[in-house]
C-alpha cells in the first residue's frame, strides 16, 4: 500500500492493530500507522485523534467513534474492548487508532489484555507521545545534560479525576530532575504545591503545551508556584501538557516552530 515500504507487515482479517495517530500533526505518523489507515475495514478511533489524519484513512472503512464528543456519553473501556472482539470476529482488518502512543495513559494494554484473552491477534503499533512530540514543538528538550538525567512520564489525573494517590509526589519531587505531566489541567495547584512542598523551587521554570503539534499549539511559559493561576487567565484548553524543570527555560533559544 505504500509503494516506497514494499516489505511492510500484511495487515490481515481477523486481525487487530493498536496503532499510535501521535499528538496531532499528522506529519509525525509512522509508515506503519499511515499503511494501517489506508488497509483498514473498521477504524474505531478516540476522541483525541487529530481530524486530519483521518482524512488519510481508506474512504470505505467503517468508522466507529470511542471517545467523548459533543457532550454524549463515552463508551466504557470493557464496551470498546468487546467491540474490537466482536469487529475482528467479523473477519476484517481492525484498527483501534489512539492519539499519542497506545501504551502511554492510553488504555492500551487493557486493550491488548482483552484481545490475548480473547485469542484475537494484534499487533501495536507505537506513536509519538505528547510527553515527547509536544515538547520537540515546543522547543524544549525532554532531557539535556547540562539539566537532567531523569524525566519522569506521569499523570495528573486518576481515573476519577483527583491527583493519583499511587504516585508519591514526594519521591517524584526528587526524582526527577524533568517532570512531563499528563492530564494535569485540573488538578494543577494540588500537582505544584505538592512539589514545592517536596523541596521544588516555587520559581521553578514550567511550560503548559496546549493542543501541541495543532495549528492550535499554544505555550505558555510559567513558574511552579504561578502555573495554575496562570493557566487559567490564560484559558489554557486542554489537551495540554505541563513540564516541569530548567530544561523550559532553553526554549528561549530553540523556539524553532516561530521561525
Ligand atoms: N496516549 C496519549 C496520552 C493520552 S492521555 C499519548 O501518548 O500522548 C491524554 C493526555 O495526553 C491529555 O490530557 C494531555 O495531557 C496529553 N495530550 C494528548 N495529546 C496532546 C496534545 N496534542 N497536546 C498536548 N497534550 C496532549
Amino acid at each position: 500500500m505504500i509503494a516506497e515500504f514494499p516489505d511492510l507487515p500484511t495487515f490481515e482479517p481477523g486481525t487487530v492493530w493498536l496503532v499510535g495517530a501521535g499528538p496531532g500533526d499528522p506529519g509525525l505518523l509512522t509508515v506503519l500507522a499511515l499503511h494501517a489507515l489506508r488497509t483498514a475495514d473498521v477504524i474505531i478511533v478516540d476522541a483525541l485523534v487529530d481530524s486530519r489524519i483521518l482524512t488519510l484513512a481508506n474512504p470505505a472503512a467503517r468508522r466507529i467513534p470511542a471517545g467523548k464528543r459533543g457532550g454524549r456519553p463515552s463508551p466504557s473501556q470493557a464496551d470498546i474492548s468487546r467491540t474490537l472482539i466482536e469487529e475482528a470476529k467479523k473477519n476484517v482488518r481492525v484498527l483501534r487508532l489512539k492519539g499519542g502512543d497506545p501504551f502511554v495513559f492510553g488504555r492500551g494494554g487493557e486493550e491488548a489484555l482483552a484481545l490475548a484473552t480473547a485469542g484475537i491477534p494484534f499487533r501495536l503499533v507505537p506513536g509519538i507521545t505528547a510527553g515527547i512530540g509536544g515538547l520537540a514543538y515546543a522547543g524544549i528538550p525532554a532531557t539535556h545534560r547540562d539539566v537532567n538525567s531523569a524525566v519522569a512520564f506521569v499523570t495528573g489525573a486518576a481515573t476519577g479525576g483527583g491527583v493519583p494517590s499511587d504516585v508519591d509526589w514526594e519521591a517524584l519531587a526528587r526524582g526527577a530532575q524533568v517532570l512531563v505531566v499528563y492530564m494535569a489541567l485540573h488538578n494543577l495547584e494540588t500537582i505544584a504545591t505538592r512539589l514545592i512542598d517536596a523541596g521544588r523551587s516555587p520559581d521553578e521554570p514550567v511550560a503548559i503545551v496546549s493542543r501541541a503539534t495543532t495549528p492550535f499549539q499554544v505555550v505558555l511559559e510559567t513558574t511552579l508556584s504561578c502555573a495554575a493561576h496562570d493557566a487559567v487567565t490564560n484559558a489554557i484548553k486542554p489537551p495540554a501538557i505541563v513540564v516541569v524543570g530548567r530544561t523550559v527555560s532553553l526554549r528561549r533559544d530553540l523556539n524553532w516552530l516561530t521561525c
